[in-house]
């Protein structure tokens, strides 16, 4: 079978003091808040990244790019998207599409939509209609809806021609 198919996940917490970056792009929370984490904690460039691993069976970021290492201290993780997708053309499969959605109550992401879908596209060596960006709120319920973080899902098909 030349197709594969995998899912991926991530989630960040909200917090003062530190950027708000979302597939590559600086974006204002009207809060302040950003996203905490090791790297620049990109949920969404983050559930992508999880989701090509898991297509090959790889295992997951924190395998590839530790937070107990210092080398990816405030790293952008499009960069290491880069990464993800050249080990993923080292094995000689194609990346079919992506799709993926944020969960996050405020900003709103719509007007940034095109941007990342864009940003990621670009450092995938894809076209922006093969990646899938979408947002929704959760109706202010939970974790996301109270604003302590957000998170992301994602999925991404493989071929291999
Ligand atoms: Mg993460």
């Amino acid at each position: 079978m030349n197709l594969r198919i995998g899912n991926g996940y991530d989630t960040h917490r909200l917090v003062e003091g530190r950027p708000l970056i979302l597939g590559g792009q600086r974006l204002k929370h009207p809060d302040g808040l950003g996203l905490d984490g090791h790297s620049d904690a990109d949920v969404l460039v983050h559930a992508v990244m999880d989701a090509l691993l898991g297509a090959l069976s790889l295992g997951d970021i924190g395998k590839y790019f530790p937070p107990t290492d210092p080398r990816w201290k405030g790293a952008d993780s499009m960069v290491l998207l880069e990464q993800v997708v050249a080990l993923v053309n080292d094995r000689g499969w194609q990346i079919v599409n992506v799709d993926s959605v944020v969960i996050a109550e405020r900003p709103k992401l719509k007007p940034h939509i095109e941007a990342m879908r864009g940003a990621i596209a670009l450092r995938m060596g894809l076209d922006p209609d093969q990646v899938g960006v979408k947002a929704t709120t959760n109706e202010r319920l939970g974790p996301e809806g109270r604003e302590e973080g957000m998170s992301c899902h994602a999925v991404a098909l493989l071929t291999r021609p």
